[in-house]
Protein backbone atom coordinates (compact mmCIF):
# COMPACT_ATOMS: atom_id res chain seq x y z
CA UNK A 1 0.00 0.00 0.00
CA UNK A 2 1.50 3.06 -1.30
CA UNK A 3 0.44 6.99 -0.44
CA UNK A 4 1.98 10.03 -1.06
CA UNK A 5 3.60 12.05 2.13
CA UNK A 6 3.26 15.11 2.55
CA UNK A 7 6.50 15.34 4.52
CA UNK A 8 8.60 13.26 2.39
CA UNK A 9 7.05 15.16 -0.42
CA UNK A 10 6.90 11.50 -2.50
CA UNK A 11 5.06 8.19 -2.59
CA UNK A 12 6.00 6.26 0.22
CA UNK A 13 5.24 2.51 1.63
CA UNK A 14 2.19 2.86 4.37
CA UNK A 15 2.77 1.36 7.72
CA UNK A 16 0.11 -0.17 9.58
CA UNK A 17 -2.56 0.74 6.42
CA UNK A 18 -5.69 -0.07 7.46
CA UNK A 19 -8.34 0.29 5.05
CA UNK A 20 -11.40 2.52 5.63
CA UNK A 21 -15.09 3.73 4.03
CA UNK A 22 -15.69 7.14 3.38
CA UNK A 23 -19.64 8.51 3.80
CA UNK A 24 -19.85 8.72 0.28
CA UNK A 25 -18.66 4.66 -0.44
CA UNK A 26 -15.52 4.86 -1.67
CA UNK A 27 -12.44 3.64 -0.35
CA UNK A 28 -9.53 5.52 1.82
CA UNK A 29 -6.37 3.79 3.18
CA UNK A 30 -4.68 5.06 6.30
CA UNK A 31 -1.50 4.70 7.60
CA UNK A 32 2.10 6.17 8.66
CA UNK A 33 4.77 6.62 6.16
CA UNK A 34 7.25 4.32 6.11
CA UNK A 35 10.12 6.86 6.58
CA UNK A 36 8.97 9.64 8.80
CA UNK A 37 6.04 8.16 10.25
CA UNK A 38 3.54 11.04 9.04
CA UNK A 39 -0.18 10.00 8.63
CA UNK A 40 -0.59 9.32 5.41
CA UNK A 41 -4.14 8.42 2.84
CA UNK A 42 -4.55 7.02 -0.37
CA UNK A 43 -7.59 7.13 -2.01
CA UNK A 44 -8.78 3.47 -3.52
CA UNK A 45 -10.85 2.48 -5.99
CA UNK A 46 -13.12 -0.23 -4.44
CA UNK A 47 -11.18 -3.06 -7.02
CA UNK A 48 -7.82 -2.03 -5.21
CA UNK A 49 -9.30 -1.62 -1.87
CA UNK A 50 -10.35 -5.58 -1.67
CA UNK A 51 -6.95 -6.35 -3.64
CA UNK A 52 -5.19 -4.44 -0.55
CA UNK A 53 -7.21 -6.21 1.69
CA UNK A 54 -6.46 -9.62 0.60
CA UNK A 55 -3.15 -9.56 0.12
CA UNK A 56 -2.87 -8.09 3.33
CA UNK A 57 -1.32 -4.72 2.50
CA UNK A 58 -4.07 -3.17 4.66
CA UNK A 59 -6.44 -4.32 7.32
CA UNK A 60 -10.01 -3.85 6.95
CA UNK A 61 -11.45 -1.07 8.93
CA UNK A 62 -15.12 -0.54 8.24
ZN1 LIG B 1 7.18 10.66 5.08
Amino acid sequence: MEGHCMKCKERKTMKDAQMTMTKRGGFMAKGKCGSCGTTICAICSKDNAEKAIKAGEAKKAF
